[in-house]
Formats: structure tokens, C-alpha cells, sequence
């Protein structure tokens, strides 16, 4: 990848904007909260916000489902250590079920209607290709935890 240094504050704060319509039409909350001063990265900008809006975007289709019960709610909170920065981005959508769970990675695997399938498997290149890695938790009814780290820049 073409690696740059960047501010993964100013990143994820740019992705929200972007998704700014799409959230208020689905009428769900998305908060960012910051536990770091400025952590750069050193990475591929376009790459990193594909997988960053490929998160929030599942999650956004994630809190629709359950819509009727709650209101949506997506939360981003970046920290980081002395190594890693991290991204988790938290929604309180439908939750992931264990047969969806050991297929998620997998490049056209979609429980959606229009879905492609490939959006986490190409996050997941793209993160790996950086050094970094994905983790996630789920409850079902519950909700949705991506964890997204990257090695912070020298
Ligand atoms: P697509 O969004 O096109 O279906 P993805 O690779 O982005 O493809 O996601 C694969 C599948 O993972 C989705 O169809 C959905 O079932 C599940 N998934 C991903 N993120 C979430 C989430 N936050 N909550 C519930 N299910 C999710
Ligand atoms: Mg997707």
C-alpha cells in the first residue's frame, strides 16, 4: 500500500461526516470519544477509511433491524498503548449469530438481501496488510463490537 502518515482521529472523524445522511435518515446516533492525544498511523488513507466505513455501514444496517425496540446507537473509541492504536466501534444493532460468526471473514458471505459480501473480507486484507488485525464480539439482540488495531507510526 501507499503509506502516509496520518491522524486516526481526523480519519474516523471524516468517515462519520460521510456517513452523517445515511445516519440521521436511519435515525441513529454515532458518537466518537477520544482516550489518546493525536495517535498517527502510518498507512494507505483511502484503504483504511474503505474498512472504517465498511464497519459503520454494518453497523447502520446492523441497528435498522432493530429499530421498532430501540433507538440505533453507534459508538467509536479510540486509545491506544505504546504499540497499537485502537479502534472499536460498537453498535447496539441485531448481534451476530454463531453460524454468521464463523463465516464473516469469508469474501461473498452476506445474510443481506443487496449485500456483497465483501466488505469485511477486504478489511481484513487491508488491516492484515498493515500490520494490524480485526477482533470481534457479538451478543445476539444485543449488539456488535469491532475492534480494529493498527501500529501506531515510529
Ligand atoms: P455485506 O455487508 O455486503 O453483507 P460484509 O462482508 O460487510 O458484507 O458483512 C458480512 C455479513 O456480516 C453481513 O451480511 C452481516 O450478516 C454480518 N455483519 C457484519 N457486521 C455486522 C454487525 N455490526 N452486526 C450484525 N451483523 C453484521
Ligand atoms: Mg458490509
Amino acid at each position: 500500500p501507499m503509506k502516509q502518515a496520518a491522524s486516526i482521529d481526523h480519519l474516523i472523524r471524516e468517515v462519520v461526516m460521510l456517513t452523517e445522511s445515511e445516519s440521521l435518515l436511519r435515525n441513529c446516533e454515532i458518537t466518537v470519544e477520544s482516550y489518546h492525544d493525536e495517535a498517527y498511523v502510518s498507512i494507505d488513507i483511502k484503504q483504511v477509511k474503505q474498512v472504517i466505513l465498511n464497519i459503520v455501514k454494518n453497523a447502520l444496517d446492523a441497528v435498522e433491524e432493530m429499530q421498532v425496540e430501540r433507538r440505533g446507537k453507534i459508538d467509536i473509541l479510540l486509545s491506544s498503548d505504546g504499540q497499537y492504536v485502537k479502534i472499536l466501534i460498537r453498535d447496539n444493532g441485531k448481534g451476530i449469530d454463531k453460524a454468521t460468526m464463523s463465516r464473516l471473514f469469508d469474501p461473498f458471505f452476506t445474510t443481506k438481501q443487496a449485500g456483497t459480501g465483501l466488505g469485511l473480507s477486504v478489511s481484513y486484507r487491508i488491516i492484515r496488510n498493515h500490520g494490524g488485525t480485526i477482533r470481534v464480539d457479538s451478543q445476539v439482540g444485543s449488539g456488535t463490537e469491532f475492534i480494529v488495531y493498527l501500529p501506531l507510526a515510529e
